[in-house]
């Protein structure tokens, strides 16, 4: 399995996941232009996309999932009342998965999980390699931890996870008290310090790394949030974990869920204009 952050935060979200080569998209959050071209950049062509799962209907998460349906012919899931909220994405054809259930795809089997966030029904993704059994998470825009999002984030061997702002910097932010409070509340975004709780919730021995997702670009920065996730996995029995963060703007990865068992490799890092 080879996971790539395509790109992620408030203008844009998409992860590719590449199983024996069949390669599926969590989210496509960029216009249509925009994602192609990052997948090309690492080698990914759009039409080799055999499926998209949309976690919720926001547009930084949906924009050009449709678009992709009736360009590249790609196959969009999401959960039934994301479909409801979002009639472009009934339009082209997706189909509705049950939370929590089993979707079969030619490599990987998706499931999805709920998060708490103010969208009509919001998921988190897990995908497990069928051959090897190695299992990726993404878990972004949830406003808090729940015990269901938790169990079912459990045994991965990478966690994509949202650390989206430092709660100083919100509250010193250019936002009005109204938009900080939505942000902080519990169906908006997790903070540095909640991404470091669930974390430190699901650690286990075979967890290779955590690449934190959705930083807000006004009220966090990079080195808060892998500070404070990094230093919480650190007081676990499992010790030191590789923790990074991905970019809006560029391409991250390809991250290796089996890199635990060995030496990590360096993600590259792609720059591209946006
Ligand atoms: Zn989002
Ligand atoms: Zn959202």
């Amino acid at each position: 399995m080879k996971t790539w952050v395509l790109g992620s935060g408030s203008r844009g979200n998409a992860v590719l996941v590449e199983v024996d080569g069949a390669r599926v998209l969590i989210d496509a959050g960029f216009p249509i232009r925009e994602l192609a071209r990052r997948l090309k950049s690492i080698d990914a062509p759009p039409t080799s996309i055999e499926a998209v799962m949309v976690t919720h209907e926001h547009t930084d998460h949906a924009r050009s999932a449709a678009a992709g349906a009736r360009a590249f012919g790609w196959r969009i899931y999401a959960s039934l009342r994301t479909l409801e909220a979002d009639p472009e994405l009934r339009a082209a054809g997706a189909i509705a998965v049950r939370v929590g259930e089993t979707l079969a795809l030619s490599t990987m089997d998706l499931v999805t999980v709920p998060i708490p966030h103010d969208a009509a029904q919001p998921v988190a993704v897990v995908a497990t390699a069928r051959r090897s059994g190695i299992r990726a998470g993404v878990a972004y825009d949830l406003g808090h931890v729940t015990d269901a999002t938790c169990a079912g984030l459990a045994e991965l061997d990478l966690l994509i996870l949202e650390a989206n702002h430092d709660l100083d910097m919100l509250r010193a932010g250019p936002y009005p008290v109204s938009v900080a409070d939505r942000i902080a509340g519990p169906r908006g975004h997790l903070s540095n310090a909640a991404a470091a709780d669930l974390a430190r919730a699901v650690v286990h021995r075979g967890l290779g790394r955590v690449v934190l997702a959705h930083l807000s670009e006004n009220c966090n920065e990079p080195r808060l949030a892998i500070h404070a996730v990094a230093t919480a996995l650190a007081r676990t029995r499992r010790g030191g974990i590789p923790v990074c963060a991905a970019s809006q703007h560029t391409v991250t990865g390809p991250f290796l869920a089996h890199e635990s068992l060995g030496p990590a490799p360096d993600p590259r890092q792609l720059s591209l204009d946006f």
